[in-house]
């Protein structure tokens, strides 16, 4: 199954693709955890990705396509994924469409993690503050400065998908203020009424004789 979450920073979706990864052995493609990784790289293009990460700004198409289309282009990925981070904006959502389109399949789900912007500050100064308790790294954009940052991009930016997807008929929207499990739960059902669907639609098609 091909699964996008989509969602403000904070949302919970690294904790909810974690969840969908161990359920449905499809892999979890971060596009945060792809770009942290080139910025890692001592080129001039890493460090270009690592600064503009920091700031809390979009890493340019170009980049960001190129890791997906490499990573989703890997043997694991064939039958299904769930992108965390991926599309961000419309132009990345019509390329990706279109990158679809020409492999000959399509997005089963687009699952919207809805959260209130005035929780996600709280959320995400939270994760920063265990993860230094924890003697774990903090991330270089889990700062108030970088975060306001983030969240204004994904208003004006990513936000938009969210009728972009719905007019597909592909959209989902769960509440992400409920407990992680709950959101699970719901995530689950999301997926398990599609798998239906495809089934339902398999066996009419073998009972009509029509191919698949
Ligand atoms: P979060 O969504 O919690 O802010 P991510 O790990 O998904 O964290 O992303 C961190 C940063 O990586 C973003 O602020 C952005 O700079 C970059 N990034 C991730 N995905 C994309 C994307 N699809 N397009 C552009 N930039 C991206």
């Amino acid at each position: 199954m091909r699964i996008v979450l989509l969602g403000p920073p904070g949302a919970g979706k690294g904790t909810q693709a974690k969840r969908i990864t161990g359920a449905y052995n499809i892999p979890h493609l971060s596009t945060g955890d792809m770009l942290r990784a080139a910025a890692s790289a001592e080129t001039n293009i890493g460090k270009k990705v690592k600064e503009t990460m920091a700031s809390g700004k979009l890493v340019p198409d170009p980049l960001v396509l190129a890791a997906v289309i490499e990573r989703i282009a890997q043997s694991d990925a064939r039958h299904g994924f769930v992108l965390d981070g991926f599309p961000r904006t419309i132009s990345q959502a019509v390329t990706f469409d279109d990158l679809l389109h020409t492999e000959g399949v399509e997005l089963d789900r687009v699952i919207e993690l809805h959260v209130d912007e005035e929780v996600l500050l709280d959320r995400i100064v939270t994760r920063a503050r265990e993860a230094a308790q924890a003697g774990g790294a903090v991330r270089a954009d889990d700062n108030h400065e970088a975060l306001k940052v983030r969240i204004d991009a994904y208003r004006e930016q990513t936000a938009p998908l969210i009728d972009y997807y719905r007019s597909r008929n592909v959209l989902k929207s769960v509440d992400g203020l409920r407990p992680v499990d709950s959101v699970t739960e719901q995530i689950f059902q999301i997926m398990e009424r599609r798998q239906r669907a495809i089934s339902n639609t398999v066996a009419e098609q073998a009972k009509s004789g029509r191919p698949g």
